[in-house]
């Protein structure tokens, strides 16, 4: 089981150099999507008794399989959130796997954890949490989302003991990630959910608040506020909110999964004023700080708080609390035991590039957006249906029909040319299916803009 054959760590970096060019291009294949028959009838079974070979199956992924995968990177993946790992983070993802570190305890992970920590205390540096506070890096937002709202409802019925057997009541707004609401299943709660067009205001949830019965007001254990939010990169009222959050004990969480890296952009920290009073924050630096999947992030204003709620005892697991092997064990803030040093990656790369690039290469997905506003407003044919925010733009094809909108997706993808989705925005007060473009990739320039643009004439 031992013996690998060298060949295949030269494919390995076969595939980063020329074949798929991960590496070396900047626009690399655009891979299409194909059915599982499709698939199979290429591809048959892979796993038998004797094993293929490393050869076989490489050369199946290389010339068959990959190129059916979409690369998430590519500068004209404008759908979702995309993602832009730098090279060198991709290149230390492998060093991450072959270094086999065990990222839960400080005492088999001294040395990986300490590099994620590095990593770490920049990110806590950028929202201005008072001394005391940190975090860990997840494996997404989801993840870190979760660790979060566990921590604050555990810090609520920690308050009061009735609370153990009462059903913890979360405030958001509509227009919270999928994964708050998801989450709060997974930990039985329930969800207060606010309709905002725009940025929530401490007002709007007070309005609806109020109109609660006062045993459900006194069962709210979190505000969950966005910071950016997925869809139009909309910043809710995060001073006002935190002040609301501190008049009311609630806990305050802010979701910054994909907004959170443009705290490192000046151009619009401004925006951020009031994140600083959270209680726990979610980073993906796996979405907008160019790290591979899958690392998110999750930090807390008092890690006491996330660590009376998340550490797993066990016999086996005592040894790790000995005085002589004492130091931060990242399986302690958040729900994973077992875990890769997944910050190692972005860790590496942050070191490598130092932190002014960071804040260059967001400031150009900031920029990217304006220079698509402009090309959309030059078209009679396009509208833009709300100001940009961050690097999200959303803009009608103005007369187009549902349809029309996912035969567009459709067809950009399956010539190979380019990822964009639609979205719903809502326009002069109703629901409207529109175009969404989120920039992430420095690589992507405006004649890639320009040549979407022109595919919806
Ligand atoms: C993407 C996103 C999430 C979920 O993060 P994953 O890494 O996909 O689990 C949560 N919140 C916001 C605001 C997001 O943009």
């Amino acid at each position: 089981m031992h013996k690998i054959d060298i060949d295949v760590v030269d494919m390995t970096l076969d595939v980063m150099k020329y074949v798929i060019g991960r590496i070396t291009k900047t626009h690399p294949e655009l891979g299409i999507p194909i059915s599982e028959q499709e698939l199979r009838e290429r591809i048959g079974q892979t796993i038998s008794a004797k094993g293929i070979g490393g050869q076989k199956a490489f050369e199946l992924f290389r010339e068959v399989l990959v190129k059916h995968t979409v690369p998430i990177d590519h500068p004209r993946n404008l759908a979702f959130v995309p993602a832009a790992p730098t090279r060198a983070a991709i290149m230390f993802d492998l060093v991450t796997s072959a270094s086999s570190i065990h990222g839960a305890y400080w005492m088999e992970g001294a040395g990986g954890i300490y590099c994620e920590n590095e990593a770490m205390q920049w990110l806590v540096s950028l929202t201005g949490l008072p001394q005391g506070a940190f975090g860990v890096f997840t494996s997404g937002g989801t993840a870190a989302n979760l660790s979060a709202l566990v921590a604050a409802r555990h810090d609520w019925r920690t308050r009061s003991k009735e609370r153990m057997s009462q059903r913890g009541l979360m405030v958001c707004s509509n227009h919270a990630h999928a994964s708050v609401k998801a989450m709060a299943q997974v930990i039985d709660a329930d969800v207060l959910s606010i309709d905002c067009y725009g940025a929530m205001s401490p007002h709007q949830v007070i309005e609806a608040v109020n109109r609660l019965s006062a045993e459900d007001q006194d069962r709210i254990f979190a505000l969950v506020v966005t910071a950016g939010t997925t869809n139009a990169g909309i910043i809710d009222d995060l001073r006002g909110c935190g002040e609301l959050c501190a008049e009311k004990s609630w806990w305050m969480h802010v979701d910054g999964a994909y907004g959170g890296a443009a705290l490192a952009a000046p151009s619009v920290r401004h925006l951020f004023e009031g994140i600083e009073w959270a209680d726990s924050i979610t980073i993906d630096p796996h979405k907008w700080l160019f790290a591979p999947y899958d690392c998110g992030a999750v930090l807390y204003k008092d890690p006491q708080k996330a660590k009376a709620a998340h550490t797993q005892e066990g016999n086996y697991l005592a040894i790790f609390n000995e005085p002589q092997f004492t130091g931060f064990n990242p399986a302690d803030y958040q729900i994973q035991l077992t875990r890769r040093v997944r910050g190692l990656p972005l860790w590496f790369s942050l070191a490598m590039h130092g932190t002014d690039r960071y804040s260059q290469a967001i400031e150009q997905g900031i920029a990217l957006a304006g220079m698509a506003v402009s090309a959309i407003e030059k078209r009679p044919y396009l509208r833009v249906t709300r100001p940009s925010s961050l690097s999200v733009v959303l803009f009608e094809r103005i007369g187009w029909s549902d349809q029309q909108y996912s035969q567009w997706t459709y067809e950009q993808l399956a010539r190979g040319f380019a990822l964009v989705a639609p979205t719903k925005d809502l326009v002069d007060g109703a629901w409207k299916t529109v175009a969404r473009f989120c920039f992430i990739s420095i690589d992507t320039t405006i004649e890639d803009i320009e040549s979407i643009l022109d595919t919806l004439e």
